[in-house]
């Protein structure tokens, strides 16, 4: 259903999306999952012809957006970061102009009062735009989104700036034109994604670093085995007292969490309780260690953190087919 071949986007010098790969099938319920600034938005725009490539190819339904842009955009719905709402006019209104707007051929108003319903804004068609809540609002820009009946929604950051009930219910939305629409979905919270998208495309520094589903991706990034320090005094001196100790993988730090101390990631080898050992090594060094503990990252943390590395890093990392992966990365010379 979505095609994209080679794509890149060039701002300027700046290079914001670099040869990116990936194919939708019909009925895939896709997320789009990367940090601000990742270029979620800009591949969006681009699938969307709002924005014209670099480099490279999309076709949507078999049609190349930029040699056939009608039938392509046609056959989208997009729900923008903001969508382009206008204050003054009613519900019923806005939607009336995006119908004309898009040309659509089915009659009117039954097409309308459809897409109310199944937005559940039919309550508030007749009350201006700018007097609605912003999750009603939100949820007028996903009507607007499916007027003409596309079958492929693009929705940017759908729940950025919603309450909790109110994200509920977009996501619960979302769940429901999932059953018979192709959508991508972006956003940078992983649970957000996991929620609705079986298929997960993680997209970082505008290059994609991972596609799986999510059960995998999310097997991929637990990640158990590893402690967590705070220790007091400076943080050169102590990664390497922490990495000369016998039967330690890997050390890392988190940066200072607390004023005078650090944060450190200490991987042992598989089994080896290493507690003490960390423990007489900062005795040893004249420093204090404030906190030991077993680091249960949330997936949250660790997609953070797998963003903050190199790409080709946190890919090799995402494709280790062992189960487990560290995401802990070495700072040392030595590799
Ligand atoms: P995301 O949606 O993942 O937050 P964007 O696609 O908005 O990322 O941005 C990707 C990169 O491209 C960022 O570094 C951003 O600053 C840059 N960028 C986005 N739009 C423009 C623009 N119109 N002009 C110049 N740079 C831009
Ligand atoms: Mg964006």
């Amino acid at each position: 259903m979505i095609n994209v071949a080679g794509l890149s986007k060039r701002y300027g010098t700046h290079l914001a999306v670099k040869d990116v790969n990936f194919n939708i099938e019909k009925g895939e319920v896709v997320g789009f999952l990367g940090p601000n600034g990742a270029g979620k938005s800009t591949i969006m725009n681009i699938l969307t012809g709002y924005l014209s490539t670099t480099q490279g190819e999309v076709t949507i339904d078999g049609f190349n957006i930029v040699d056939y842009p009608e039938e392509a955009k046609r056959r989208i719905g997009y729900l923008p970061e903001i969508p382009p709402l206008y204050p003054d006019m009613k519900v019923r209104e806005y939607l009336d102009f995006i119908y004309d707007l898009k040309k659509v051929k089915f009659p009117k108003k039954p097409h309308i009062d459809e897409i109310l319903k199944l937005v559940k804004i039919d309550n508030v068609q007749n009350r201006l735009i700018k007097n609605l809540s912003k999750g009603y609002r939100q949820r007028v820009g996903f009507a607007g989104a499916l007027i003409g009946n596309p079958d492929v929604l693009i929705l940017d950051e759908p729940t950025v700036g919603l309450d909790p009930k109110q994200i509920i219910e977009i996501r619960n939305l979302i769940g429901r034109l999932g059953k018979n629409h192709t959508i991508i979905l972006s956003s940078h919270i992983l649970s957000e994604i996991q929620a609705v998208c079986k298929r997960v495309i993680i997209i970082n520094r505008g290059e994609i670093i991972a596609d799986d589903n999510s059960e995998n991706l999310a097997q991929k990034l637990s990640d158990d085995s590893t402690l967590l320090a705070r220790i007091t005094g400076n943080e050169t001196d102590m990664l390497s007292a922490l990495k000369s100790i016998k039967n330690i993988k890997s050390v890392s730090s988190l940066g200072q969490m607390e004023i005078g101390s650090f944060d450190y990631i200490i991987e042992p080898e598989d089994g080896v309780d290493v507690r003490a050992d960390i423990f007489d090594r900062v005795v040893s060094r004249g420093k204090k260690l404030l906190t030991l503990k077993d680091n249960k990252l949330s997936l949250e943390q660790i997609f953070l953190r797998l963003t903050e590395v190199e790409n080709d890093k946190a890919k090799q990392l995402l494709k280790s087919d062992n189960g487990e992966i560290t995401v802990v990365i070495e700072e040392s010379e030595e590799e």
